[in-house]
C-alpha cells in the first residue's frame, strides 16, 4: 500500500510566532533530547473525526513529537479513544508504541509549546492558518471534537463561522453551515480533572457523542462495541 503524503504543515523552524520560536530555541538548550518543534497531526488522512487540542505540553507532545503523547492529558485521551475503538494497539506514552488511530486524527490549535501552556491570542490566530489547512485537507471529515474553548474558537475561525452563533459548552453539539458537526468538551488536562471541572465520565460522554458522528464503516469491525 502506498502511504498518503502528509498534509502540509509548518516547517520545524516555523518563525511565524516569535515568542514561541524563541521558546523552542530555549528548550533546545535546556532539553536537547526533546522534539522542540511544531508537532505534526497524528492519524489517517481519511479520518472522519478530527480532535483539536490546545497546544503541545512542554514534557508531553513537545518532548515526544506526537500530539498528547507523554503527559496526563494523553493518558486520558488515548485510554478513551481505545475504549471506543477509535484507536488500536497500546498506548505507552511514546511515539513508537505502535498505537494507531481508527477513523480519527488529532491535532492542536497551536502547534508549538507555549510558555505556561498559554498561547497568546495572536499566536492562536497565526497558527490557525495551519488548522484551516488541516481541516480543508481532510476530505472525509464529518465531525470535530474541540477540547476546550480556545480549540472551539480556533475551529470556528478556521471555518469562517461567527463565534456568537456557536457558543462553547461542554457536551454541546453544533451543526455548522458546511455540514460539519462540532462537539465541545472541556480539555482533558490534569488541571481540569483534578479540579473536578471534567470527570472521566464527562469526557467519555463527549467522545461518545463525537464517535456517533463517524460512520460505523470508518472504524474496523471488532473495534465498535466497547463504547
Ligand atoms: S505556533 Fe504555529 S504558526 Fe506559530 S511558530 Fe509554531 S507552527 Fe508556526
Amino acid at each position: 500500500m502506498i502511504a498518503e503524503p502528509p498534509l502540509p504543515g509548518p516547517p520545524l523552524d516555523c518563525p511565524l510566532c516569535p515568542r514561541l520560536a524563541a521558546f523552542r530555541v530555549q528548550n533546545r538548550t535546556v532539553h536537547p533530547e526533546f522534539h522542540n518543534a511544531p508537532v505534526a497531526s497524528f492519524g489517517p488522512r481519511d479520518a472522519q473525526l478530527l480532535i483539536v487540542g490546545l497546544a503541545p505540553g512542554l514534557k508531553g507532545a513537545n518532548r515526544t513529537g506526537r500530539p498528547f503523547t507523554g503527559d496526563y492529558a494523553g493518558d486520558l485521551l488515548y485510554r478513551t479513544l481505545l475504549a471506543f475503538g477509535l484507536a488500536a494497539g497500546s498506548y505507552e506514552r511514546r511515539p513508537d508504541d505502535g498505537l494507531s488511530l481508527r477513523g480519527c486524527r488529532i491535532t492542536n490549535a497551536v502547534r508549538c509549546v507555549p510558555p505556561e501552556n498559554k498561547p497568546l491570542p495572536a499566536e492562536v490566530r497565526t497558527c490557525g492558518t495551519f488548522l484551516a489547512g488541516e481541516i480543508r485537507g481532510l476530505t472525509n471529515l464529518k465531525a470535530i471534537l474541540a477540547l476546550g474553548r480556545i480549540a472551539h474558537d480556533s475551529v470556528l475561525a478556521a471555518l469562517g463561522c461567527r463565534p456568537s452563533a456557536f457558543r462553547f459548552g461542554h457536551g454541546t453539539t453544533h451543526d455548522l453551515p458546511d455540514g460539519l458537526r462540532l462537539i465541545d468538551s472541556y480539555h482533558c488536562s490534569r488541571y481540569n480533572t483534578q479540579t473536578g471541572v471534567l470527570t472521566e465520565a464527562m469526557f467519555r460522554d463527549a467522545v461518545a457523542t463525537a464517535r456517533q458522528s463517524v460512520t460505523p464503516a470508518a472504524v474496523p469491525t471488532g473495534q465498535r462495541s466497547r463504547g
